[in-house]
């Protein structure tokens, strides 16, 4: 689904994030780079940045996140 917004965790700080990277993710928190093959985790993709969002909000309020 190019151009759509993926739910990511980071690998190296386990932040969720939201990316439209096609090839190579960037951690917001840690600043790592990670190609997307290279097994990132992707929990959901959204058409909708709104909607993608609203599922991180979500996430980290079941994980207990602030
Ligand atoms: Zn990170």
């Amino acid at each position: 689904m190019p151009g759509s917004y993926k739910v990511v965790i980071c690998p190296y700080c386990g932040r969720v994030q939201l990316t439209q990277a096609l090839k190579t993710f960037k951690c917001i928190n840690c600043g790592k780079t990670r190609a997307l093959s290279a097994g990132l985790r992707i929990l959901k993709e959204f058409r909708e940045f709104r909607q993608a969002h609203a599922f991180i909000l979500e996430y980290k309020r079941l994980q207990g996140f602030s």
